[in-house]
Parts: C-alpha cells; structure tokens; sequence
C-alpha cells in the first residue's frame, strides 16, 4: 500500500502557515513504513525538535484505478478513518526555504498514525464530517469536510491521472487550522463526529 497526501486544502490552515492557496491540489506520499496502527505509540525521533500535529479525514481506495472521472470517483473507495499527519515543522520550513522535496519532514517512522476504518455508508454526507483533535484533553483541531477547498471526488480524479491507485492505498485529505507541536508524554485523541477512532500516547 502507499499513503498519498495533500497538503493545503484547508484555507484556515493556510493561512496559519503563511502559505499561497495552491492553484491544483499539493501532493505529497509517505511510505508504508510510516504507518502506525492499533493506538501504537509515537516515538519522538531525535531528528526534529518540532514535531507538529496535523488530523486529517483517510479515505481508503477499495479497487484498482487510473484517469478515473470525478464523477465515478466514489466507486473507488467505501471507507473511511482518521490520521495524524505528523511533520517535522523545523526540517519542512528548512527544505521549504530552498525548494527542496518534503519527504524526510512528512514520511520519517511513525509519521502516519491511522484508525480502523468504517464504511462510509454510516455518513449521510461524506463532504458534512465533523472531526477534531484532542491533546491531553483539551482540543487543539477541529473541522468539519465541507471546508476542503479540494472535495473527496476531485482529489482521487485528480491523484489518479498521476499515480495508480491500488486496493488498500489510503488518502490523507489535508488538515483544518489548529497545527501544533506534540511533545512526550501527550496524549492524542482523535473523533470522527462523535467517535473515538484514534488514543495513542507520544513517548
Ligand atoms: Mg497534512
């Protein structure tokens, strides 16, 4: 499986970072060795001093797909979940700065935990989701799907022009304002509506 992101598809988040709002969606992978399931902890790599949480909607691609229309892009996918995108502030702003690639910023160990994931038959409107995140208690993020400047649809369309998408890949959707550094000993906690899908500790 791979993990295919996107980054600013939230216009509060962009703005939070000082970015442009981006013209076509910003794309972005993280390798299989990225993942973390089952509320495994997250292990704060020595490498970064600025790790920062992002929560985002996981779509999980049900069927093989290439140059798939918009408008059968439902086809391809009948699951959903909830992640944590997990960058390394400090080392993206430095690679930023001179135009480099991102990946050693989003697809270190660990930077993808994810949740089980549920039919998305349970949601009435897939594009109406509330989710949020909190850290010890407290939330830090909270958004709700219909603020995605890219909608569900449009992004496997799109990705899928570019990339094959394969049975079991999974889509990270982009996160809401609320971007935050995690530090050991947190406690995250991720719902989607009212649903605990994601507790894992950072150690
Ligand atoms: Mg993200």
């Amino acid at each position: 499986m791979k993990i295919i992101a996107v980054g600013r598809n939230y216009a509060e988040h962009i703005k939070e970072l000082n970015n442009e709002q981006p013209d076509d969606p910003v794309i972005f992978t993280k390798p299989e060795t990225a993942v973390l399931r089952d509320n495994e902890p997250f292990y704060y790599p020595d490498f970064s001093q600025d790790i920062h949480h992002e929560v985002e909607i996981l779509v999980r691609i049900s069927k093989v797909g290439k140059n798939i229309d918009e408008k059968f892009a439902h086809k391809y996918y009948d699951e959903i979940g909830i992640g944590i995108d997990f960058t390394a502030r400090d080392i993206q702003s430095k690679l930023k700065a001179k135009g480099l690639p991102w990946d050693l910023a989003k697809g270190f160990n660990g930077s993808a935990p994810i949740s089980k994931f549920v039919p998305k038959s349970e949601f009435p409107d897939l594009q109406n989701l509330n989710f949020r995140l909190d850290v010890n208690g407290e939330t830090r993020q909270q958004g709700n799907t219909e603020l995605m400047l890219f909608k569900i649809d449009y992004l496997i369309a799109f990705v899928s022009r570019y990339i094959t998408l394969q049975q079991g890949d999974i889509l990270f959707t982009g996160t809401p304002k609320g971007v935050g550094p995690v530090k050991v000993g947190d406690t995250l906690t991720a719902y989607l509506e009212d649903r605990k899908m994601l507790d894992f500790a950072v150690k």
